[in-house]
């Protein structure tokens, strides 16, 4: 175990989390490199198989090698080509970031924002979204789940209701932190394009990004033809004894494997169950010390992440060095919220009651 002096390490960053050996173990299989390619389509379909419930899809999955942000601009790559219609619902720092990559893409973009601090689960905020998508006729909705920046979770049946009324093309969610830590039903919530990453609930290392892809969405692609290095359409539905584009990282499969495995055999509910009462304790811990959520009352709080407000009269530097020193490892704000709150990461393998005791405890002591 790591420690920082006498003091062991409690890791609670919102991903990467800690890497449990299970993981850490099955990335460790050496290649057969002689086969490597056509060899690997066997697993890449198995990882998928096991990936598609997390996600709550019967839809193609496709794997990537890499971190989540290579996913979320191979989908929007494949989909979108200069002046298509992009309408970026933004509840914080990621939904902002659709936006950004839409604009570097060439697409006319509508950010449809939100504070931070809030989630679209009022009839209010439904309603914006929908005048919004009305009038502006976008090819491609994207949201994000749990906005991690915000400790929030957006519901996202409403959303996908509006993007199946109005006929909207295609609605592409970023879930890279709440698949594996809350219940994400793909299908359910029409949406075209669902995209995770390996480090976050799934506890394995920043190596892999993943999506599940709609026929809809495929169609789409197939009209871009988008044949960059991050392209999806590289990745669509390989035969039996085909190869994929690129020496596939079997380690980085392998690792989504297991994770996929280690979740399944706890069993979806048990899973979900346990993010929520880890987090409900953080809330509670926190509030106990006198500090404030940055979430606002009537919005949805992340069962991944809590974010809290930086209390006066201590800077996050400070704060964070007073945490390190006793062996606490949080994250600090991102974007416009650096120095307004910081976070504690309770997902994955770092959903844990214990973890969460004893870092509020720590968290008394050097306030
Ligand atoms: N989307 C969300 C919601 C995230 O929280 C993150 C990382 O924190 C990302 C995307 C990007 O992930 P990565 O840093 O693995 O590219």
């Amino acid at each position: 175990m790591q420690s920082v002096g006498e003091y062991p390490v409690i890791h609670m960053v919102p991903g990467p989390v800690s890497v449990p050996a299970r993981i850490l173990e099955a990335m460790c299989r050496d290649s057969d490199a002689g086969r490597i390619k056509a060899d690997f389509i066997d697993e890449y379909r198995a990882v998928g198989g096991k990936l598609a419930p997390l996600m709550g899809t019967g839809n193609d999955v496709v794997l990537m090698s890499g971190e989540a942000m290579v996913i979320l601009w191979g989908a929007l790559k494949s989909c979108l080509k200069p002046g298509d219609r992009l309408l970026c619902v933004d509840t914080g720092v990621f939904g902002a970031g659709f936006a950004f990559m839409g604009e570097s893409l060439g697409c006319e973009v509508k950010l449809v924002s939100f504070p931070p601090d809030s989630t679209i689960n009022s009839a209010a905020a439904l309603e914006r979204i929908e005048g919004a998508v009305k009038a502006f006729k976008p090819k491609m909705i994207t949201a994000v789940h749990c906005d991690t920046p915000s400790g929030t979770l957006n519901p996202l049946d409403g959303l996908g209701e509006i993007k199946r009324r109005l006929g909207v093309p295609l609605l592409a969610v970023d879930a890279v932190s709440s698949v594996g830590a809350a219940p994400v039903k793909a299908d359910e919530w029409n949406v075209d394009i669902l995209m995770g990453g390996s480090q976050k609930a799934l506890s394995a290392p920043p190596c892999m990004g993943f999506a599940a892809v709609s026929p809809r969405a495929w169609d789409e692609m197939k009209t871009v033809g988008y044949q960059g290095y991050d392209s999806f359409m590289q990745f669509y539905r390989p035969e039996d004894g085909a190869s994929l584009p690129y020496t596939p990282f079997r380690q980085g499969a392998a690792a989504l494997d297991e994770a996929a495995s280690i979740i399944l055999e706890e069993g979806l509910e048990n899973v979900f169950r346990r993010h929520l009462e880890v987090a409900e304790l953080c809330r509670r811990g926190v509030r106990n010390l006198g500090l404030e959520l940055f979430p606002r009352e009537d919005a949805v709080n992340s069962p991944s992440c809590t974010a809290v407000k930086m209390p006066s009269g201590i800077a996050w530097p400070e704060l964070r060095r007073r945490m390190t020193g006793r062996g606490l490892v949080v994250s600090g704000g991102l974007g416009c919220l650096d120095g307004k709150l910081f976070r504690l990461g309770h997902m994955g393998s770092q959903a844990r009651a214990d973890l969460v005791n004893q870092a509020i405890a720590i968290l008394g002591e050097v306030l």
